[in-house]
């Protein structure tokens, strides 16, 4: 477990299953665990914590991501909060969820944006404020990559992606899978090779080799080396439309990207 610290409540980092994150947000008054892929290794944190979960926040309804929530309901008795939109595919249910409903538990504070791409009901949580501001973003943003779109169009999406790209530089985003190398080694062989994503790579292998997650980073390297966000850039936009023959706009450039992954 890695903990990391912010203005009035912690974030403590569970690996789970092959590659997954589970986290655990933690105030004074509340336990919450975001996507619980199984319950296990959450029982092993909340008793190495001292503490009993109060909440399951969940960002979208695959089984990597709720598989743990019937177990740690009924061993904790604590509520589940998801997107409304997916609470027939959410097991275990209670509070509903969509952006504009911001979530207030005890002494944690939740904005919630809807950013539908990878399934339809996909939701963020953002935590804090200004240059102290975490991000929960699921299989949305991942360290140089983003999810596959399951459910939702490219479109949809990309403007996901921008909602995100809104936040502060310095949000530290924490997705629930390590993908980076694989990532930056799609970006390095077919998108850019800039200094800047050279130097990412060389930062994540190094803490891959020392066992450190490569995960949270930060929106502000992610906007300048992740190649699914890269079409927000106009000048890497164009050379790219015109070196490949498709349309300038950041939809057909995000969406030849996200199909060149696709088949990498
Ligand atoms: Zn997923």
């Amino acid at each position: 477990m890695w903990s990391y610290e912010h203005n009035g409540f912690s974030v403590h980092q569970i690996p789970a299953l092959r590659d997954n994150f589970i986290y655990l947000i933690a105030t004074d008054e509340v336990l919450a665990c975001v996507d619980p892929a199984e319950a296990a290794p959450v029982v092993a944190a909340c008793r190495q914590l001292g503490r009993k979960l109060t909440h399951i926040l969940n960002t979208h309804h695959h089984n990597d991501h709720t598989g743990g929530n019937l177990e740690l309901k009924a061993r904790y008795a604590c509520m589940v909060a998801g997107a409304a939109h997916d609470a027939l595919r959410i097991p275990g249910i209670d509070l509903h969820l969509s952006q504009g409903i911001d979530l207030r538990i005890g002494d944690l504070a939740l904005q919630v944006l809807d950013i539908p791409g990878h399934t339809t009901g996909h939701i963020a949580f953002v935590c804090g404020e200004g240059d102290d501001t975490a991000l929960f973003c699921g299989d949305t943003i991942f360290g140089a990559g983003c999810g596959r779109l399951f459910e939702g169009t490219p479109a949809q999406m990309w403007h996901s992606l921008e909602k995100l790209m809104r936040l502060p530089d310095s949000t530290r985003f924490y997705c629930a899978h390590e993908y980076t190398l694989n990532n930056l080694e799609f970006c390095l062989a077919r998108i850019s090779q800039s200094d800047a994503v050279k130097a990412y790579s060389t930062w994540c292998k190094d803490r891959l080799d020392k066992g450190i997650p490569s995960i949270p980073g930060t929106l502000g390297r992610e906007k300048q080396c992740n190649p699914m966000l890269l079409p927000a850039d106009e000048a890497f936009r164009i050379n790219y439309a015109k070196l490949h023959g498709i349309g300038e706009d950041a939809v057909s450039v995000y969406t030849h990207i996200r199909e060149a992954r696709n088949h990498w």
